[in-house]
């Protein structure tokens, strides 16, 4: 596939610009190859696509009603699905996803703006009772130029909850994707403006998040910002942004559990266990990747998921394989390194076989390991690989307390029978997400997503996302 546009130009005020920082290359994770170069915004270029945002609010952008900004998010999401195909392609390309894994991340891109495209008229504020003689109402309006700093593990869904909400109400944006995974963030922006998104309206930088990243956190023109990657990045954000008092939204990591009754159904249960440990290579913050089991049904969970992960299948993206490579080849040895230590540590219950694939490609084994104590490492730390945790379990409060028992709190599974059970714990566990007898809700992009802990704080997905990218006005109008 030729991609439709120059992957090594910037999108400032809708126009392809050379950047300022240089050029960063572009591997193929599956095999090494290149895949050409990204542009590398320096500190100016961002500071221009800020200008440019602002520009746009005060222009066309801001002067569009929200019932207009609607339908141009229904004729992007219509645009995005005449290019599944592609995008699917460029995805797997770019960040070694399965090509099945990358045709959804498409759909739901689709869906997403189809969502947001219904919403964005439908977002109003309230009239408040309030003394006599007064008439008091509130106004949702955007914060104007907001950031959003995004990682590679899925970029079109992020793109969709995040970008696509705050344009949904009206914010102007600025988007700066990660190094490893820019290509459909450019795409994207082509889809927009061939949609008729006014000029500056969405703005992106790609680059370094040392460079481009960081400037994007500390600029005193932003209004809003959103990340999404690891904990220690998250922080260093947050830091950035608040000298000046930016709004922070943070989804960080997890170790996400999922709690396995002895009354569960195990025939319903194992493919979640199983899929939500290795989709995408494990590189998930949502990764069910703890799957903690009450002593009835120990032995036959691991022998069965043993069974399964023996026979998954590895391979190059474009093979569609149950599992790609990792984005990169540093990422591969951090997660080689936990696996290691899994077979030091005598807790390696299965592994799949690796067979013949591409030497320069980014490959590990997905790898099982069970009887890990809830304290181990491979229980506590974030893997980002396809790697899962079995943990014994007795009793429920035993499990509350495993599950609870990380710096983490993003979301959790619950497979049980008992209703009463269910409702206990979803109370009980600390997550942002709760599932009963699923895990993931099939993505559900209407479905409020974020953490709590170390997973971050604030809420994107559903209509919560359009009350995080608003600022709330209150009016109060005396008149006797
Ligand atoms: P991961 O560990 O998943 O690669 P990171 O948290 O390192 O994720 O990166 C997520 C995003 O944050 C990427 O777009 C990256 O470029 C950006 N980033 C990394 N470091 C910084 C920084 N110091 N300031 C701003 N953005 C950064």
């Amino acid at each position: 596939m030729t991609t439709p546009f120059a992957t090594d130009l910037l999108y400032i005020g809708g126009q392809w610009c050379a950047p300022g920082g240089g050029f960063i290359p572009v591997e193929d994770p599956s095999t090494g190859e290149s895949l050409g170069q990204i542009a590398a915004a320096s500190a100016d270029d961002v500071d221009r696509a800020v200008a440019a945002g602002r520009a746009a609010l005060e222009g066309d952008w801001g002067q569009m009603t929200a019932v207009e900004r609607g339908r141009l998010l229904m004729r992007m999401s219509h645009e995005v699905l005449a290019r599944a195909e592609a995008l699917a392609e460029l995805e797997a390309r770019d960040v070694g996803k399965p090509l099945k894994q990358a045709r959804n991340d498409v759909v739901a891109l689709a869906r997403y703006l189809e969502f947001y495209a219904g919403a964005a008229d439908k977002l109003h504020g309230e009239t408040i009772p309030f003394q006599q003689g007064y008439t008091v109402y509130t106004l949702r309006e955007p914060h104007g130029v907001t950031g959003h700093i995004i990682p590679w593990n899925y970029p079109m869904q992020i793109i969709g909850r995040s970008v696509v909400a705050a344009l949904c109400v009206g914010n102007a944006v600025v988007l700066k994707p990660a190094e490893h995974a820019s290509l459909t963030s450019l795409a994207f922006a082509r889809i927009a403006g061939d949609c008729g998104l006014p000029a500056g309206a969405l703005n992106v930088v790609t680059g370094t998040g040392a460079e481009a990243g960081a400037a994007l956190a500390s600029h005193p023109g932003i209004n809003h910002l959103s990340f999404t990657g690891s904990t220690g990045v998250g922080v260093a954000i947050q830091q950035a942004a608040a000298v000046n008092a930016v709004p922070v939204t943070l989804e960080l990591g997890g170790k996400s559990p999922q709690l396995v009754f002895d009354d569960a159904d195990l025939e319903k249960a194992l493919p979640f266990l199983v899929n939500a440990g290795i989709q995408n290579a494990g590189q998930t913050c949502s990764a069910g990747s703890r799957v903690l089991v009450q002593r009835g049904l120990y032995d036959e969970v691991v022998r069965r998921m043993a069974e399964r992960f023996r026979s998954l299948t590895v391979g190059p993206a474009l093979d569609d394989a149950d599992v790609g490579p990792l984005v990169s080849n540093r990422q591969k040895a951090m997660v080689e390194a936990f696996i290691e230590q899994g077979h030091a540590d005598g807790l390696v219950a299965a592994q799949a076989a690796m067979g013949d694939l591409p030497p320069g490609g980014a490959y590990v084994p997905p790898t099982l390991f069970a009887g890990v104590d809830p304290d181990h490492p491979l229980a506590q730390r974030e893997i980002f690989g396809p790697c899962v945790c079995i943990i014994p379990f007795d009793t429920e409060e035993d499990a509350v307390r495993i599950a609870n028992g990380t710096d983490y709190g993003l979301v959790a599974g619950v497979w049980t029978a008992d209703g009463a059970r269910q409702m206990r714990l979803a109370r009980r566990l600390r997550a942002g997400q709760i599932f009963l007898n699923n895990y993931g809700a099939a993505g559900g992009v209407e479905l409020p997503f974020g953490g709590v802990g170390k997973s971050g704080h604030g809420r994107e997905k559903g209509f919560e996302a359009l009350y995080a990218f608003t600022t709330l006005k209150t009016v109060a109008a005396h008149h006797g």
